[in-house]
């Protein structure tokens, strides 16, 4: 197999194959290659007929593309597109997204602070070193009832999570 120096101290780019000169055909195009790198197709494409001819076939495609004309899009395209969508499930839900949950059950209730993932991603973190620092280190017996603090804010906003989803099912079901 020739090795990447086979052409040493010319200081020339070393040559692309084929291969490597057909999956960078685009991004050669798109003049994105660095300079050296651009330089190796450049000498490929002017060696290699088959290339070439995929350069040329490539390039005049980018330029058709390029100049096709851009079309206005028709009027209805939104409502194509929407009709196009099963909503009959989503609108027999309606009355049901339109049910007022109880307040308690509303997000707003929990304090911003609570409901933070921040907050609820630091004391689930919490809760796991306090456990994992009172298994390794056999701490006081209160230790488990301070770990449990952690997980409060995630506890509430999942309860508050599955209140709303019993209380909807609940009223689907009337
Ligand atoms: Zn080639």
């Amino acid at each position: 197999m020739n090795g990447k120096e086979d052409d040493p101290g010319q200081g020339k780019a070393e040559p692309l194959a084929c291969s490597e000169c057909i999956e960078g055909l685009q991004e050669y195009l798109d003049g994105t290659l660095g300079k050296q790198t651009s330089l190796r197709f450049f000498m490929h494409l002017r060696d290699c007929e088959a290339c070439e001819a995929q350069h040329v076939a490539l390039k005049s495609l980018f330029e058709m593309l390029d100049n096709l004309p851009s079309e206005p899009v028709p009027a209805d395209f939104d409502d194509a597109i929407l009709a196009s969508v099963p909503y009959a499930a989503y609108r027999q839900m309606e009355p049901l997204r339109r049910e007022r949950v109880p307040v308690y059950l509303t997000e707003h209730f929990l304090p911003q602070f609570v409901r933070s993932r921040v907050t609820r991603l630091v004391g689930l973190g919490f809760t796991v070193a306090v456990v994992g620092a009172n298994t390794v280190l056999a701490g006081p017996s209160w230790l488990p009832a301070l770990a449990v603090l952690g997980i409060v804010p995630e506890v509430l906003v999942r309860l508050q999570g599955l209140g709303r989803r019993v209380f909807a099912l609940g009223r689907a079901e009337v």
